[in-house]
């Protein structure tokens, strides 16, 4: 399918123009970036796992009626999403303490919540992605009362989701980010999920042995983030069992 003109650049993904309007293109790089782009990599395979991951979770999200902005998978690196408008927030999903919130509060990493915490963060790189209170957001007008209401339901059930999903192949599901948009269809308006979900934005233990199979294996140069990706790829049957990592021919 030919792509049209780039629109959108971003750390792990570039946005094109769609086929038909009001469609987009997202082509998942092999770029890896951690502290707001302090560090920096390419990772052979990544890209290519990502696009399976979010393709696999984004419909397993849908089979279970919630809405999404994907249509389908073109290739390797490429899947046909629906245009939306993202709404400026990083809506973040903690089972367990993890990274900023242990650093920010003093809680030991693995301490477990007991209920979900969600929590918003403000999309915005040169301010480094802060954490806003739901007041924040009303009183700036990031989202009205109903639709923040909403994006709590919905990642509620996405973390159900993930979780059940997770835990059935031996993972631990910690914490995890969406992105979420609206989406305008025949003057009727609704949120859908957007953007990603892949181990980038995931923390993902295993239940066994704790080992981190996410993004904290590059953050925290624990070995070869390919290698771990793939090994949540195989456990979901996203991979043949005996394969072994996919390497870029160049
Ligand atoms: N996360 C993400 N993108 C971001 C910030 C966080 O995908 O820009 C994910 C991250 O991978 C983790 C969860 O959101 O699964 C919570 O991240 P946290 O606030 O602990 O931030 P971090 O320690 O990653 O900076």
């Amino acid at each position: 399918m030919a792509k049209g003109a780039k629109i959108y650049e971003g750390k792990a993904k570039t946005l094109y123009e769609g086929p038909e309007p009001g469609t987009i293109i997202q082509y998942f790089k092999d770029d890896a970036t951690a502290f707001n782009a302090e560090k920096k990599d390419v990772i052979d395979g990544k890209g290519a796992l990502n696009n399976r991951f979010s393709e696999h979770f984004m419909q397993g999200l849908e089979s279970i009626g919630l809405p999404t902005h994907f249509i389908k998978r073109l290739n390797m690196r490429e899947q046909l999403v629906k245009r939306v408008d993202i709404v400026p927030l990083e809506v973040i999903v903690r089972n367990v303490a993890a990274g900023s919130m242990s650093k920010r509060l003093g809680i030991e990493e693995g301490t477990k919540l007991n209920r979900p915490l969600v929590e918003f963060s403000y999309k915005d790189d040169s301010l480094g992605d802060p954490l806003v209170a739901e007041e924040h957001i009303l009183a700036l007008e990031w989202a009205t009362q109903r639709e923040l209401d909403e994006m709590i339901s919905m990642a509620l059930r996405v973390n159900d989701f993930l979780s059940g999903t997770m835990h059935a192949v031996g993972i631990k599901l910690v914490d995890f980010k969406i992105e979420i948009g609206r989406l305008t269809e025949n003057d009727y308006q609704q949120l859908v999920i957007a953007d990603e979900i892949s181990p980038d934005s995931c923390r993902l233990w295993d239940i066994e042995t704790g080992q981190k199979l996410d993004k904290d294996v590059f953050r925290r140069d624990l070995g070869n983030l390919t290698d771990a990706y793939s090994e949540v790829a195989r456990r979901l049957g996203l991979l043949p069992k005996n394969t072994t990592t996919p390497k870029l021919v160049k």
